[in-house]
């Protein structure tokens, strides 16, 4: 067992609310990741949601939980489950979530742990701490209700990625909704999720002020721009988040390039292992079986050499900061009929937010130009600022909580839509309490 992360500390009050019900984000209150928001009524019945850590450079870690016997963990992003290992390991938590999101989490804690080491980064947990977590797990079907003291619980889908949950829980009082990354569209793999009546709503903003492109018109961009590159020769280099988006690109191609050779390698390989063991989480488990067996898995050193004659690689890691897509980008950077299609959001500091920046991407710590033609498209699975909007109307709620948002540019956007149509938001601050009467 590690201590705390130095210089974080417990923010939490020490006594409950007298009345009412209590919110208190540890972290993702007014930033995007990094989530963990604590509920307590006034007998003391606590519930963490989320526990995560923003794998940013350096990372961003929330505050210190108190004790709590139960969290739910919405879904299997290491930003929303990242220091669920602390939790586990120090309170002794149960985490609630669906099966998949227990299924993945493994994965997603021991990469975590993997880059913390080489990157040199502290991490408030180690090994042994992530054998208790996942032994934490207490796992629920969509739609099945259960109790954590007295509150009902229930998860539904939140579209996003497979296995990701909303949670509904019923207090005393109140009757609450809580998003964690939620998307209404429905993408290759999910869903879109459904609204729910509550009284209070809490939603992610991660894209408060910003539309979405029409997904049709992405897809026959990203489609066209593939096809041109194989036309001249070249492979389309396609780095993919593992959780989700491998899986996205994938059936795409799938449906819309059925005679390209499209090869897939990295830890998406292993997340589509789960999800296909896992149909309930799924829109179509047929597409992405099909899909799965259509393309060619890279699983040895030859499969690598072979995939660089293929018209596409989709790979980890999908900002490209090392794993296979290096090695590959490496391979294939020398060759200018080659070309690279980035499938999603580029954080700073990260390999490709430098290659759209500044031309180059560091590989094995080597700073390298890049000559190669490269093209953005986004896929993103988070509700856009018009679908938040609708949301929040439809599940009728009479107040909004905004978080997991940018508090500057995401934010008010949204905040001032909201309370056009007539809701109360609340804009949540990290280390702060709110009581709901
Ligand atoms: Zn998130
Ligand atoms: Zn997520």
């Amino acid at each position: 067992m590690v201590f705390y992360s130095p210089g974080r500390t417990t923010t939490y009050p020490d006594t409950p609310p007298t009345n009412g019900l209590r919110y208190h984000y540890l972290g993702g209150g007014n930033e995007v990741g990094n989530v963990g928001c604590v509920f307590e009524d006034n007998k003391g019945e606590k519930m963490l949601l989320d526990y995560g850590l923003a794998p940013t450079d350096p990372p961003k870690y929330p505050n210190e939980s108190p004790p709590v016997k139960n969290a739910v963990i919405t879904h299997s992003h290491i930003d929303h489950l990242g220091m669920a290992p602390w939790l586990c390991a120090n309170h002794r938590t149960t985490l609630h979530g669906t099966q998949l999101t227990a299924e993945i989490s493994r994965m997603m804690w021991n990469d975590c742990y993997k880059v913390s080491r080489i990157e040199g980064y502290p991490l408030a947990w180690d090994k042994r701490d992530i054998d208790v977590a996942v032994s934490s797990w207490k796992t629920h079907k969509f739609g099945e209700t259960w109790t954590n003291e007295s509150w009902k619980c229930k998860l539904t889908k939140a579209g996003h990625i497979p296995g990701a949950a909303m949670l509904n829980v019923e207090t005393d009082t109140h009757k609450l909704l809580f998003t964690g990354d939620f998307d209404t569209r429905d993408s290759p793999l999910t869903s879109g999720a459904k609204p729910e009546k509550c009284d209070i709503l809490f939603v992610e903003g991660t894209y408060g002020g910003r539309d979405h492109p029409n997904k049709q018109e992405t897809i026959e961009k990203f489609v066209n721009k593939i096809v041109e590159i194989s036309d001249r020769g070249g492979t389309a280099l396609i780095p993919a988040f593992a959780n989700g988006r491998t899986q996205d690109i994938v059936m795409m191609l799938h449906k819309y390039l059925p005679e390209m050779d499209v090869h897939v390698d990295g830890m998406g390989k292993h997340v589509a292992r789960l999800q296909l063991e896992n149909p309930d989480a799924l829109r179509n488990p047929e597409e992405l079986t099909e899909a799965w067996k259509w393309c060619r898995r890279v699983s040895s050193k030859s499969d690598k050499k072979k995939a660089l004659d293929a018209d596409c690689i989709v790979s980890t890691s999908g900002m490209m900061d090392g794993g296979p897509s290096i090695w590959y980008l490496n391979r294939l950077r020398t060759d200018p009929r080659n070309g690279i299609l980035l499938t999603g959001y580029q954080a700073k500091g990260s390999g490709g937010r430098m290659l759209l920046d500044e031309g180059h991407v560091p590989i094995w710590d080597k700073r390298t130009p890049i000559d190669l033609e490269v093209n953005q498209f986004s896929f993103s699975t988070h509700a856009g600022h018009s679908e938040i909007v609708k949301f929040a109307q439809d599940c009728e709620a009479e107040t909004v909580v905004v978080y997991h948002t940018d508090p500057n540019h995401a934010r008010p956007p949204l905040v001032e839509e909201l309370e056009s149509n007539g809701h109360t938001v609340h804009t949540p601050l990290n280390g702060e309490s709110t009581i709901i009467d």
